[in-house]
């Protein structure tokens, strides 16, 4: 279990309750979260569960997501089924797999309560759509049911009903309610097939994958042309010889005096959303004086 942290001193209830509601793993399983985890953050936290550290205030939005569903749960519905763990062993692989839908609804309808920024509405997330996934193939085999909705019900943080009138696209309420595709059934046998061996090699790897540029929210660095007194670049490019050849062929008043300035890509999740970075070669390498 990680090491719990209260580095701004909440009151010692708080701690308690954000702490109790982070860690719930079933000892030879892998979880529906675990299993769309990169494989080499998913092993080096297995490796050093013990030593990792968490700030409880950082617990924060994924207890707001709790705080909801157990607001459902403590008004019973004749239609709601209780948050209930559901394990079933992968044949072939020595490993079950874990889930813990939030609500079935219906018996045939599974909805996943998150608490996220109303960016999320604009944006795929394919980690979400994977997980309700798997929980529909958990569902068909504990309750022999088809499934026929996946909805990821999203209680927006950052909702500012000031900006509903300034833009179509923007949530009306602070809900946000995201219908997932549902896949057929050997689709997500396979994925899960392909995830549970990728995890279960890192248990034996020498040296384990790196994390994709989408698993470590990499942005690219960027070769912004720009002239004095001029807040926006004129061109945003992707190499410094894609900028140097804008400069060489503007016909731009300021050409004389573009430069490039070069801003530096960095790997959002390896900095601020790994847990597990003090011990990835990676991270060392790269941000290794980041502190
Ligand atoms: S630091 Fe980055 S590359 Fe390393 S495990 Fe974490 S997310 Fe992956």
């Amino acid at each position: 279990m990680p090491n719990y942290t209260n580095n701004y001193q909440l009151p010692d209830y708080l701690y308690q309750a954000l702490v109790a509601n982070s860690y719930d793993k079933v000892p030879g399983t892998l979880s529906a979260t675990g299993l769309t985890k990169p494989y080499r953050m998913a092993e080096l936290e297995r490796v050093h569960d013990d030593e990792i550290e968490i700030e409880c205030s950082d617990l924060v939005y994924a207890a707001l997501g709790t705080a909801v569903h157990a607001l459902v749960t403590d008004h019973p519905h004749p239609d709601v089924q209780a948050e209930k763990r559901i394990i079933i062993p992968l044949e072939g692989l020595p490993i079950s797999i874990t889930g813990k839908p939030d609500i079935i609804f219906q018996k045939t309808r599974i909805h996943d309560i998150k608490c996220s920024g109303a960016y999320a509405m604009q944006f795929a997330k394919p980690d979400w759509v994977a997980q309700l996934n798997i929980y529909a193939w958990l569902v068909r085999r504990e309750y022999d049911v088809e499934v026929t909705e996946l909805v990821n019900m999203l209680i927006l943080r950052d909702h500012k009903k000031s900006l509903t009138k300034a833009s179509a696209t923007y949530p009306p309420i602070p809900i946000g309610i995201i219908n997932q595709p549902i896949w057929p059934d050997a689709k997500t046998d396979a994925f899960i097939r392909e995830r549970a061996a990728g995890h279960l090699a890192c248990r034996d790897a020498i040296e384990l994958p790196l994390c994709t540029p989408e698993e470590r929210w990499a942005r690219e660095t960027v070769y912004a042309v720009v002239s004095p007194g001029r807040k926006r670049s004129h061109k945003n490019c992707s190499s410094l010889a894609e900028a140097k050849q804008y400069i060489a062929r503007a016909t731009h008043k300021a050409k004389s005096q573009m430069t490039v300035d070069i801003r530096p890509g960095e790997d959002t999740r390896c900095i601020d959303y790994c847990p597990v970075n003090r011990w990835c070669p990676y991270y060392l390498e790269r941000y290794g004086d980041i502190e």
